[in-house]
C-alpha cells in the first residue's frame, strides 16, 4: 500500500502572501485546501454546522438558505465571546473537512506522486488545527509591507480595518517560534528559492 501523504499547513497573517506562494506549490503538483473559502462553503452546506450556528444566533442567521454574513459579522464584532463560540463551531468543522479532503487526494489520479497536501489558513495556531498536521510553513512579512499589500489588493479596506484584523491574529514572533518552516516574503529575499528549499525539506520529511 502507498504511504499516506503528509499533511502540511501554510499560514501567515493577513497580506503575508499565503495565496501567492500556494500558487507556486500548486505548480509543483501539490493539492491546496483553501480553509477560509471552505469555511464559507461549509457554513452554507454542512447541515450539522448550519444547525449549530442557528442555535447560537437564532434562525435570523440564515435567509433563504444563505448565511446572513453581515448580520453575524456585526453581532460578533460587538461581542468577542460570541466570536469565540462561532469559531469553536467552524474551526473543528473545517479541520475535519480538510482531513476528509486530504484522504480523497489519494484517490485522485495525480500525474506526480502525492507526497503532501497543503492546508492554507490564516488562523492555524489560533484555531488549534495545526495539531492535525505533520508540520506548518509560516509565510511572513513585516507589518507595514502587509498593510501596503492589502491596501493595494482590497479597495474596500482601510488601514484601520487591516490593523483590526491583525489584532485578532497571533503576533508573527509567536508564530515564528512554532512553525517548522519559514518563508520570508518581505520584498528583500527571493521567495522562489525559499519555496523550493521548503519543498525539498518536506520531501525529506516524507522519506523518514
Ligand atoms: P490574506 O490572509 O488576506 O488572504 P494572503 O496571505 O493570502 O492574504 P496574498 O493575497 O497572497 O496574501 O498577498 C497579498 C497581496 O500581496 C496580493 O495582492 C499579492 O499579489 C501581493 N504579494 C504577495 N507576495 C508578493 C510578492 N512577493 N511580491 C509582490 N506582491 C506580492
Amino acid at each position: 500500500m502507498r504511504k499516506e501523504a503528509l499533511k502540511i499547513g501554510i499560514t501567515g497573517g493577513i497580506g503575508a502572501g499565503k495565496t501567492t506562494i500556494c500558487k507556486v506549490f500548486a505548480c509543483l503538483g501539490i493539492p491546496i485546501y483553501e480553509a477560509d473559502k471552505e469555511a464559507r462553503w461549509l457554513m452554507e452546506n454542512d447541515v450539522t454546522l448550519i444547525n449549530q450556528i442557528k442555535q447560537l444566533f437564532g434562525t435570523e442567521s440564515y435567509q433563504d438558505g444563505k448565511i446572513a454574513r453581515e448580520w453575524i459579522a456585526k453581532r460578533v464584532f460587538e461581542n468577542r465571546e460570541l466570536l469565540q463560540q462561532l469559531n469553536s463551531l467552524v474551526h473543528p468543522a473545517v479541520g475535519k473537512h480538510y482531513l476528509q479532503w486530504h484522504q480523497k487526494q489519494h484517490l485522485t489520479p495525480n500525474r506526480t506522486p502525492l507526497l503532501y497536501t497543503l492546508d492554507e489558513a490564516a488562523l492555524m495556531y489560533e484555531s488549534g488545527n495545526y495539531q492535525l498536521l505533520d508540520a506548518v510553513i509560516l509565510v511572513t512579512a513585516p507589518e507595514q509591507v502587509r498593510i501596503q499589500r492589502v491596501l493595494q489588493r482590497d479597495n474596500h479596506r482601510t488601514e484601520a480595518d487591516i490593523k483590526a484584523i491583525m489584532q485578532n491574529q497571533q503576533p508573527e514572533e509567536e508564530k515564528k517560534q512554532k512553525a517548522q518552516f519559514i518563508i520570508e516574503n518581505n520584498n528583500q529575499q527571493l521567495v522562489l528559492p525559499q519555496i523550493l528549499q521548503v519543498h525539498q525539506q518536506i520531501l525529506e520529511l516524507y522519506k523518514k
